[in-house]
């Protein structure tokens, strides 16, 4: 890359990521839209076709024919997910700010500059947008208040709406975190946990779905909460599963051998004073104890084996620096 187009990038203001699967009808007035917002601003919009089965592709082709210096386009071989896609087009994104959106116009481009307005005057890393007004059927917005909320318990991050497409993001936090599986929906987490506290929100609007339908059944709930109890582990204890598994098998271990003690102490104690005593596997306790260490046991080598496991994760010594001052003293 060449100097002039490494300036260019450094100046670019924006990057909008559009992850789409199937959206073909949108796309122009979507891109036409924006186009209408950001004027003569320094923007790239990067279209990421998640595998589409219809002509989206072939829209983004002519977008990006009809403005290819700010139109980047990239398909999927097959449909990986959202968070693959956003992954993406993170990794492409070069704007000092990336604003996410979904491709299916329910969330609106007017809504870019106020969000750019608060990372960029108010210091935010992340602002998430807040559909207050949702244009979706009830049964998916009853679920999503309680997702929400579970979410705000697990993640202590006061947010009202943290699957919303739109957001925004300083560049560098786009760049720290990996949006793997189907976290794409707990984004802000993954943000908090490299580093990036300053999280915000801003009302945005919502429109209902113009055209085609929408790519995620009900079983988005299940998975959801699912994906919650991973994260809500992985932030605590990504860093040191031994702590997590360690604490819980020592407890069940020692515990379980105090009842085993108890058990065969009260047998000798009968016997010692001549007393009928019941056959030790007769009792319900026995086996419970028996359990219970057994169990023990295989926590704490869970452990074990996660600690070697995310030994070899080199982002479990990546940490996020504010400020460095001083001279840094070399080595030889
Ligand atoms: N999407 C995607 N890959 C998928 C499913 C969805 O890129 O496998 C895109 C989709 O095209 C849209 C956005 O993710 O741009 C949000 O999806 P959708 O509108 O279906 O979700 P909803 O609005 O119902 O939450
Ligand atoms: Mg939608």
């Amino acid at each position: 890359m060449n100097q002039r187009t490494n300036e260019a990038m450094e100046s670019l203001e924006l990057s909008i990521v559009i992850p789409l699967y199937n959206e073909s009808e949108s796309l122009t007035e979507l891109k036409q839209w924006i186009d209408r917002v950001l004027l003569d601003r320094s923007y790239e919009v990067i279209f990421i076709d998640d595998g589409s089965k219809d002509d989206s592709w072939r829209v983004i082709e002519e977008l990006v024919d009809s403005d290819p210096n700010r139109v980047i386009g990239i398909r999927f071989a097959r449909n990986y997910g959202k968070s693959a896609a956003l992954s993406e087009g993170f990794k492409a994104a070069n704007g000092r700010v990336v604003v996410t959106m979904d491709g299916d116009l329910q969330d609106s481009p007017d809504e870019i500059l106020g969000l750019q307005r608060k990372i960029m005057e108010d210091g935010y890393d992340l602002v998430s947008g807040w559909k207050k007004k949702r244009h979706d059927p009830l049964s998916k917005t009853i679920p999503t208040k309680l997702y929400n909320l579970a979410t705000r318990w697990v993640s202590g991050i006061h947010l009202h709406d943290f699957n919303c497409g739109l957001k925004a993001y300083r560049r560098e936090v786009v760049k720290a975190i990996e949006v793997q599986g189907e976290m794409h929906r707990y984004i802000p987490i993954l943000a908090k946990d490299a580093g990036f506290s300053k999280i915000g929100e801003q009302v945005v609007a919502h429109q209902s779905r113009k055209y085609g339908s929408s790519k995620f059944g009900f079983e988005r709930f299940m998975n959801g909460f699912l994906d919650l109890m991973t994260i809500g582990f992985m932030s605590r204890f990504s860093r040191k599963p031994m702590h997590f598994f360690g604490a819980l098998g020592a407890t069940m271990f020692f515990l379980s051998s105090f009842g085993f003690l108890m058990i065969g102490g009260q047998k000798l104690w009968f016997l010692y004073h001549g007393m009928p005593a019941k056959n030790i596997a007769e009792l319900s306790e026995f086996y419970l104890s028996l359990v219970g260490m057994v169990m023990g046991l295989q926590f704490f080598l869970t452990g074990f084996l996660a600690e070697m496991t995310s030994r070899n994760d080199a982002r479990r010594s990546q940490y996020q620096i504010d400020k460095r001052i001083g001279r840094s003293r070399q080595v030889d």
